[in-house]
């Protein structure tokens, strides 16, 4: 880990020797070779180092925790650019100011979900929604629009109210709810594309307690009333995931088997203030400060909205279904399809954007998940997985106005991102007054964003 004030010393290495840093993300199938990690020391470190690299252009990818499925934290390799190639942390930058009077938090992008959420709940404040997993920086999380379940909770990055950015020559912008309404659409989820975030505000709550319920389902192979009838679930209950069917490998018919049950579970506001209770096998929504288990698996999601949602469900299901003889691969295990809902909103590059829905629809957005899970850490099984995810959206996009989680394997066509974010433009207009030399981009931004100004990046 070096700051600013060796960087000038590394590049002279990295010319003199050679040196290098290598990037995975969290299952090691996205990484690259870069010349250096870059963690600053705050906010002006970060700055001067973005100034120097300003003037010869170098690639500068900023990192989270690298917890994601997709190209998003790839930097450029080495082996592509004869300039400077580095990823940047800002793990280094850990303050945090609690306002109590106007229910907000500023905290330095050092910041993991996991660590704010205890430090926020030692104060008895919470924020409003946590994907499955708490192990993101907390920036990490918003800049994809990390979410959970709510039909009335929008995602992590909805609670920012404002933010400071530096750009890719080290200038500071402070941008604000207040101030600069408009742009705060294209800031919170920004994709590493708009900067280095090094400080946000977020709106948070007086904590309270969830109650959550399990119930089994039994499951069938009529997928249509299945889903129908989780469908009918959701207008019962705001908060809720349903967690299956689950389907496990079978190696003598190499198909998958059904099984018998699945269920769900909802969260509602409750007065108990007994001990808290943590389950295990799901960590959803702050249940508690649990661990979930860890293997290789390929995942898709799709934010579709709620209306098109038993149909979709369906469909994907027996897509899925008539793609299993190509699942040769060994270590499969289990296959799972998850359910959640979320909150539609108003920001530019937010999966649950609401700007080119029908005036019919309610603006409330379901989740279609699939995970494969493999029972050794196998890569041909991955790429084998992950293959059969990305032909989901093709498929099913232009039917049920589908959008992908940007961190978890959406297919590159820019065409299509184009019709589902009307925004775009305007994003990347932002995204070329940020980085007019595309020193923040990489393939992924290029070509899923279509950023023209960028084509050649590398030359
Ligand atoms: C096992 C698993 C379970 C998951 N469950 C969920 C879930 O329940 N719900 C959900 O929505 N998602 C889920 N995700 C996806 C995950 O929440 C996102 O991929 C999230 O973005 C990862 O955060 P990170 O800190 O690791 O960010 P990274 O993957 O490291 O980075 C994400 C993006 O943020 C940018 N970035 C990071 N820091 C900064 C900064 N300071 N300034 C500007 N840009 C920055 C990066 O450039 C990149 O574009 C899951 C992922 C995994 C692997």
């Amino acid at each position: 880990m070096v700051g600013h004030n060796l960087t000038i010393l590394l590049v002279l290495v990295h010319a003199v020797f050679g040196s290098a840093y290598r990037w995975f993300n969290w299952q090691y199938e996205v990484t690259c070779e870069s010349d250096a990690y870059i963690a600053p020391v705050d906010e002006d470190d970060a700055a001067k180092f973005l100034q120097e690299q300003f003037a010869v252009g170098s690639h500068i990818k900023v990192v989270g925790n690298g917890h994601g499925f997709g190209n998003l934290t790839q930097c450029v390799d080495q082996t592509l650019t004869n300039k400077p190639t580095y990823i940047v942390s800002l793990t280094n930058l850990k303050d945090l100011n609690i306002h109590k009077d106007n229910m907000t938090v500023t905290f330095g992008a050092g910041w993991d979900v996991d660590d704010l959420a205890q430090e926020l709940k030692a104060n008895n404040l919470s924020f409003n929604n946590l994907g499955v997993e708490r192990v993101q920086n907390f920036i990490g999380a918003a800049s994809t629009g990390t979410h959970g379940s709510g039909s009335n909770i929008g995602n992590i990055a909805s609670q920012i109210i404002g933010l400071r950015v530096l750009d890719s020559q080290g200038n500071l912008r402070v941008i604000s709810e207040e101030t600069n309404a408009e742009e705060m659409k294209a800031f919170r989820i920004s994709l590493g594309a708009l900067g280095l975030i090094t400080e946000i505000t977020i709106k948070v709550q007086p904590t309270y307690r969830l109650k959550k319920t399990t119930k089994v389902l039994n499951a069938t192979s009529d997928y249509s009333q299945m889903y129908t009838q989780i469908a009918e679930l959701y207008k019962e209950h705001d908060r809720m995931t349903v967690w299956g069917p689950h389907f496990d490998w079978n190696d003598e018919t190499q198909d998958w088997d059904l099984e018998a049950t699945y269920f769900y579970s909802y969260w509602e506001p409750t007065d108990y203030m007994g001990a808290s209770n943590c389950t295990l096998n799901y960590c959803a929504n702050g249940c508690g400060d649990c661990v979930c288990s860890r293997q290789f698996y390929a995942e898709i999601e799709h934010f579709i909205p709620i209306e098109y949602y038993a149909e979709a469900a369906t469909n994907y299901t027996l897509f899925q279904q008539s793609q299993t003889p190509r699942m040769k691969a060994p270590y499969n295990q289990q296959m799972v399809i998850q359910h959640r809902t979320l909150k539609g909103d108003d920001t530019y590059m937010s999966p649950v954007n609401t700007y080119n829905l029908k005036p019919e629809l309610s603006g409330i957005f379901a989740i279609i998940e699939i995970d494969w899970l493999q029972e050794y850490d196998n890569f041909a099984t991955l790429w084998q997985n992950q293959e059969l995810a990305f032909e989901f959206l093709p498929r099913f996009g232009e039917i049920y106005n589908a959008r992908p989680h940007w961190n978890k394997m959406n297919a590159p066509n820019a065409t299509y991102i184009q019709k589902i974010f009307p925004k775009l433009p305007e994003f990347l207009a932002i995204q070329q007054r940020q980085d007019p030399k595309c020193q923040f981009v990489n393939d992924f931004l290029v070509s899923q964003l279509g950023i023209t100004h960028c084509a050649h990046y590398l030359s």
